[in-house]
């Protein structure tokens, strides 16, 4: 392919790429499949890599989020940058991470490997044991200040238990809905939309023309970030009832951590120890691993049973445990070096290579 045309094909893919981007971050929907737009993702990958004159600094493969904060919330600047994650779609892929990044560590590392939340990014700060801000992702420097919002969220606590917290500190985590959850909000939904269709007809409506006042929610993560972006303001008792309980509902788990003197801790597993000690909420599927055919087998075991846990996932985080690797390794502008997600194939296409592997 010549420059020229795959200049064209970039800036083409950059702007239905970014369709998608400003629908997802700011709209809570989706107008693909995750899938699909990674796919479109990684096509402009291959091309700023074949054509680095390509590369820019507003390209999505650069970016945080879409870089947009939504009017209506105050923005809130994150004392530390919250990046994303690079991914990985094969076993060879992560293999091959996990050499070059032991080898950047100069050492032996342990592998911290989580599962992947399929939520949305939050950062919580802490001020002498009692919560500061709560904030989205944004375009990782700039997020929305969304306090006011989890005030009505029981799983984020307002005060520290325990002791020994730092005076200021940030966690960052995944607020999400529960399958069960999720599945109880659109069974209210349905309960409100036949309620009310029942009192359209007796007040003498045509049943089959009433439109859908109370729609289905299309899936967990969009409704987990649509509840968590609500606002209050001009809503009537009635969508205020409604809210309060979308946000009651919202679950979270904390996974890693933004500025934060000192943390009297060598490993992020500790760290998650520290947290649980003050009543924050951390993952219970966490595991650490001494080599990466330990990590292997993990991914592989956990893809059998994705539906097992009570959220969903896209994939396993694997991050190196100790945080002295963390500073010497470092980030780029969108992601930290010394983690990686293995994102699982989408579901169909996996279930047709484990046929395939287990000769089904
Ligand atoms: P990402 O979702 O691939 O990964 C980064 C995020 O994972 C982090 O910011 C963090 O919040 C989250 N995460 C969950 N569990 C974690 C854990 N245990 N440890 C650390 N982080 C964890 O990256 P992204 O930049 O948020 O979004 C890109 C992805 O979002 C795409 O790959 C795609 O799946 C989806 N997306 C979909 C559309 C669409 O139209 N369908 C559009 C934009 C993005």
């Amino acid at each position: 392919m010549d420059f020229e045309t795959a200049r064209a094909e970039a800036s083409a893919l950059r702007e239905v790429i970014e369709q998608y981007r400003v629908a997802y971050y700011s709209e809570g929907a989706s107008l693909v499949s995750d899938a699909q737009y990674d796919e479109k993702i990684h096509a402009l990958e291959a091309l700023e890599r074949a054509f680095p004159e390509l590369v820019s600094a507003d390209s999505p493969t650069q970016q945080v989020g879409a870089g947009i904060v939504s009017v209506g919330f105050p923005p809130h600047e994150h004392a530390e940058r919250m990046l994303s994650l690079d991914n990985v779609f094969s076993i060879d892929e992560l293999r091959d991470w996990a050499h070059k990044t032991r080898e950047a560590a100069g050492r032996p590392v342990r592998w911290l490997s989580e599962l992947k939340i399929d939520g949305l990014a939050i950062s919580l700060a802490y001020r002498d044991g009692v919560l500061e801000t709560a904030t989205t992702r944004g375009d990782g420097r700039v997020g929305e200040d969304i306090t006011e919002n989890v005030g009505w969220i029981p799983a984020i606590p307002q005060r520290l238990s325990g002791s020994g917290w730092p005076e200021f500190f940030e966690v960052r985590g995944e607020v999400f809905l529960r399958g069960a959850d999720f599945e109880a909000l659109n069974e209210r939904q349905h309960a409100l939309q036949a309620a009310w269709a029942a009192e359209q007809v007796a007040k003498g409506r045509d049943a089959e023309s009433l439109p859908t006042r109370y729609p289905e929610f299309a899936n967990a993560r969009n409704t987990a970030a649509g509840s968590l972006r609500q606002r209050a303001e001009n809503k009537t008792p009635e969508q205020l009832e409604l809210m309060r309980d979308r946000l009651g509902r919202l679950a979270l788990y904390l996974h890693g951590i933004g500025a934060w003197q000192h943390p009297g801790a060598v490993d992020q597993s500790e760290i998650y120890g520290l947290l649980a000690g003050w009543g924050l909420p951390v993952s219970p599927h966490t595991k650490v691993f001494g080599t990466i055919d330990e990590v292997v087998d993990y991914i592989a075991a956990r893809g059998e049973h994705r539906h097992d846990i009570e959220h969903e996932i896209d994939g396993i985080v694997v991050k190196v445990d100790e945080l002295a690797v963390h500073d010497a390794l470092g980030a780029t502008s969108r992601a930290p070096r010394w983690a990686i997600a293995y994102k699982y194939p989408p579901e169909e296409v996996y279930t047709t290579l484990l046929d395939i592997v287990v000769g089904v």
